[in-house]
C-alpha cells in the first residue's frame, strides 16, 4: 500500500515538474500585456475636471461631478484581414513585439483555432490609415480579426466556420449592425488588398455579416452616379481607382478591373439602395 502511495506521489511529483518546464513562448508578452492594462487602468481613473483658458487667458472655471451612469464604449464594425504570412505562429510572433506596431483582437488559424489576443474593449492597431464613412478612426469603433491565409488561395472551411461562430458572438455581444462587417481593403483601398478575393463574403452575408445584393437585379438608371453610389456604401473615393477596385473584390471577385460593366452597375445599384 505504502509502495502504491509512492508512485501516486511520484506521478504527481514527475507531472508538475513537466508542466513547468512546458515552454510557454508568450508568458514574457503575457506579462507586458497586464502590465499595459494595468497603466491604461489608471488613465480611466483619473478624476481631473478640464482646464481651459479662454481667449484671453482666464481660467474657465471647472469641477469634477462623476456620474453614475455610464458603461464601456463598445465596437461597432468588424475588420476582416488576411496575414499574408505562412503559418499563424508569424503572425503571432509579428502581433507580440513592438516594433511592428501591429496587432488585432482575433487571429484564426487554418484549423479553425482561435487566438484572442486583446480584449474586445480595447483599441488594436489592425486597420491603420483608412476611412469608412465618415469614419477616420475605424481602430477605435472595431474588431479586428486575422485570417491566417497568405492572399494566394481559398480559406480552409475549418477557419470560416470559427470564423462564423465568433462572428455570431460579436455580432450579439455588442450589436454590431448587419453592414459593418467589412475588410481591410474597404477601409484602406489605396493600401490594403485584404482579405482578398478568396474571402467568402456572400457565405457571410447570408448569415448576418455584412450586406450582398439580390439575385434579381433591376437595371440601373442611366444617370446613376456611381461615385456617390460607393461613397453612400462607405468607400472613401478620393482614389476612384482603388475604390472602384476595393469595391470589386468584395462583391464581384472574378474581375476587379478599375472600371464598371453594365452588369456591375446593376449590381452597385441594389446594393447601395441597401446601406
Ligand atoms: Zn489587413
Amino acid at each position: 500500500m505504502k509502495k502504491y502511495l509512492y508512485q501516486i506521489w511520484l506521478f504527481f511529483v514527475v507531472a508538475i515538474a513537466i508542466s513547468a518546464c512546458a515552454p510557454k513562448p508568450y508568458a514574457l508578452t503575457d506579462k507586458a500585456y497586464r502590465q499595459q492594462v494595468k497603466t491604461l487602468a489608471k488613465t480611466i481613473r483619473l478624476t481631473d475636471s478640464v482646464a481651459l483658458t479662454d481667449s484671453s487667458g482666464r481660467s474657465i472655471p471647472s469641477e469634477w461631478v462623476g456620474t453614475t451612469n455610464f458603461n464601456l464604449r463598445k465596437p461597432n464594425y468588424v475588420v476582416i484581414h488576411y496575414t499574408n504570412q505562412k503559418t499563424s505562429d508569424e503572425t503571432l510572433k509579428t502581433f507580440t513585439l513592438p516594433k511592428t506596431e501591429v496587432s488585432a483582437h482575433y487571429v484564426i488559424d487554418k484549423n479553425g483555432k482561435i487566438y484572442h489576443m486583446l480584449n474586445d474593449y480595447l483599441r488594436a492597431w489592425h486597420a491603420g490609415v483608412g476611412k469608412w464613412g465618415n469614419n477616420t478612426d475605424v481602430n477605435s469603433s472595431s474588431i479586428g480579426i486575422e485570417l491566417d491565409n497568405y492572399g494566394d488561395g481559398p480559406y480552409a472551411p475549418a477557419q470560416i466556420n470559427s470564423l462564423l461562430a465568433l462572428l455570431t458572438k460579436l455580432k450579439k455581444a455588442y450589436n454590431i449592425p448587419t453592414a459593418n462587417f467589412v475588410g481591410h481593403s474597404d477601409i484602406a483601398p489605396p493600401r490594403k488588398q485584404d482579405p482578398g478575393v478568396f474571402f467568402p463574403w456572400k457565405t457571410l452575408a447570408k448569415k448576418g455579416f455584412g450586406l450582398w445584393y439580390d439575385d434579381t437585379l433591376q437595371p440601373c438608371p442611366d444617370d446613376m452616379d456611381y461615385i456617390l453610389a460607393l461613397h453612400i456604401i462607405g468607400y472613401d473615393t478620393k482614389d476612384l481607382k482603388s475604390a472602384i477596385i476595393a469595391f470589386k473584390r468584395h462583391f464581384i471577385q472574378t474581375n476587379i478591373d478599375p472600371q464598371f460593366s453594365g452588369a456591375e452597375m446593376d449590381i452597385l445599384y441594389n446594393l447601395y439602395q441597401k446601406y
